[in-house]
């Protein structure tokens, strides 16, 4: 889901874009805020083929998992221990965390 990838790269667009291109990710956030469809300017901001940068999976003693809370976001964050709280930088709200069965 092309969502779930621009929220796990947003922090680093934003950090890396600038000018023209950074006013482009901005606009994509709000239209996707608005549930319009983003999808032809996201691949085109994400590029062809790059692997993303922050990859989570399940670690030892997870018993659940962090679920953005609007449902339209659909990162799944697995936190470890020490981690800060995860937040959905595309909707700025934090996580809501889903225990296990
Ligand atoms: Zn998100």
């Amino acid at each position: 889901m092309l969502l779930t990838e621009f929220c796990t790269r947003l922090p680093e667009l934003r950090r890396r874009l600038k000018d023209g291109d950074r006013v482009l990710v901005e606009q994509a956030v709000l239209a996707a805020r608005d549930g319009k469809p983003v999808d032809a300017k996201v691949s085109q901001l994400l590029g062809p083929g790059v692997q993303l940068t922050e990859v989570y999976g399940p670690s030892t003693g997870v018993n659940g998992a962090f679920l953005c809370p609007t449902g339209k976001c659909g990162r799944v964050v697995y936190r470890r221990a020490g981690d800060e709280l995860p937040v959905c930088p595309l909707f700025e709200r934090d996580l809501r965390f889903v225990a296990d069965g």
